[in-house]
């Protein structure tokens, strides 16, 4: 293979399925950005360690502190994999959903947050309960950074603007917080010029990397992000734990987010009748009950398989399978891709796309179940963003794959094929067969 990297082994990846058309098919798993198929690494990863767990943190026997040193080396394992900061702090969460509301709660008192209309739902509605800045969908990488900083020069003063000057600049403290890959258009966003942009205005910035992490090398500190959210699911973990990490302090000034056990480092009984509570100043202070030890350890797994196969033959590996669908595209004039910034615009391995006088839905079910091939309908958990490329009213109200498309009509859903490490060529290859 000229990228000089085979598709890492996943599980799955003999799973044959029946086809309408009789006989079967090995399964086509091309659904990567909804969740990635687990590395075959990680699960023998899990298995090698399953007969040994323990409870952690708590636990005297030698299993439990054997746990608690897989957990917390976990930890160290993904703040590695990510160039997080010497003083950031590292919460394992459920999700990226789990994270970015978690972020949410801890916004300091005023904070005003920027977000585009085009991102996913787990990005654009925890804050909805903050004083929230709606950008409108930008059409070339820079008018992104010149929307948010026309946004950031505009804003106004916030109430409590001078007790919060330390940290928010004049204006009260901001957060910008912004998606580094499409889920829909698979499109690269300009994170590094817009974290720019946010901290020449006082502002921070939280990446949601949902869909970057898997696909794309990833640094913190060089993109000068303060903080960062991922799904174990979507990086070849499986189902069930998340991560933020960055910035400690708004962090730790805020009330944990689950209150219990874990969190608290102290709890007495106050002479008035209430509890006094003496809260943990580590991640600890967000991750009360017992923590999802076995998802912490799969995440570290599938980072340490992703940096020893290396992101530099992953995305050559990648950008070939995008290449295999454009050429394959390029002689299906039905076919319209969806894009922000351009069809030729640098992205990750996932293209949404309309083919004319078809409805959507039918079409995925199509490629189902005469191909045995998976692949994603409907607005993909960014509405706003997919009416927007629809050419639809990104304003409108509704359901996913409302029924559409006959001939001549505008779409009013897409399909999304995505893919990733473990995708063998002939999934691919299948799938530009079926399409034409
Ligand atoms: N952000 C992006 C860009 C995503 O693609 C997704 C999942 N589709 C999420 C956030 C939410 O991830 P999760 O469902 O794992 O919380």
């Amino acid at each position: 293979d000229e990228s000089g990297c085979t598709p890492l082994p996943v599980l799955g990846r003999d799973v044959t399925v029946p086809l309408v058309t009789g006989g079967e098919v090995t399964y086509a798993a091309l659904d990567y950005a909804a969740s990635a198929p687990a590395l075959q690494r990680v699960w023998d990863d899990v298995a090698a360690y399953a007969p040994y767990y323990g409870s952690v943190h708590r636990g005297a026997g030698y299993l439990s502190q054997l746990s608690t040193d897989l957990f917390e080396n976990a930890r160290r394992t993904v703040e590695e994999f990510l160039d997080c900061r010497a003083d950031d702090q590292l919460v394992f969460t459920r999700s990226t959903t789990d994270s970015l509301n978690l972020l949410a709660a801890a916004l300091p008192a005023d904070c005003q947050v920027f977000v585009f209309e085009t991102e996913h739902h787990a990005s654009l509605l925890p804050w909805r309960d903050a004083r929230v800045t709606y950008l409108n969908a930008p059409r070339t990488p820079g008018e992104a950074v010149t929307t948010l900083e026309r946004a950031l020069a505009d804003r106004e003063p916030s109430p409590s603007s001078q007790l919060r000057s330390s940290r928010g600049g004049p204006n009260g403290p901001a957060l910008v917080c912004v998606t580094g890959a499409s889920n829909v258009t698979g499109e690269l966003w300009p994170v590094k010029e817009l974290a720019a942009a946010a901290h020449a205005h006082g502002a921070r910035i939280v990446l949601d990397a949902a869909q970057l992490a898997p696909h794309h090398p990833l640094s913190v500190r060089e993109l000068d992000v303060d903080w960062v959210a991922f799904s174990g699911h979507k990086l070849y973990a499986p189902f069930g734990s998340g991560v933020l990490a960055g910035r400690a302090d708004w962090l730790q000034e805020a009330e944990p987010y689950l209150a219990g056990g874990g969190a608290s480092k102290a709890v007495a009984r106050r002479t008035d009748g209430g509890v006094d509570v003496e809260w943990h100043t580590t991640a600890a202070r967000h991750e009360a009950g017992s923590p999802n030890v076995i998802g912490a350890y799969s995440i570290a797994s599938a980072c340490k398989a992703l940096t020893e196969a290396g992101f530099d033959s992953l995305v050559a590996r990648e950008r070939q399978l995008i290449d295999l669908v454009r050429d394959g595209f390029a002689e299906v004039p039905e076919v319209k891709v969806l894009s922000l910034f351009g069809d030729d615009a640098p992205r990750v391995g996932v293209l949404s796309f309309v083919v004319e006088g078809w409805n959507s839905s039918h079409f995925a079910a199509a490629l189902s179940a005469e191909y045995g091939i998976g692949v994603r309908d409907g607005l993909f958990c960014a509405h706003p963003l997919v009416r927007t490329l629809l050419g639809s009213d990104p304003q409108e109200q509704g359901e996913c794959g409302a029924p559409e498309g006959a001939p001549g009509e505008k779409s009013l859903n897409a399909i999304r094929v995505s893919f990733g490490a473990g995708t063998p060529d002939e999934h691919v290859e299948r799938f530009v067969r079926a399409v034409r």
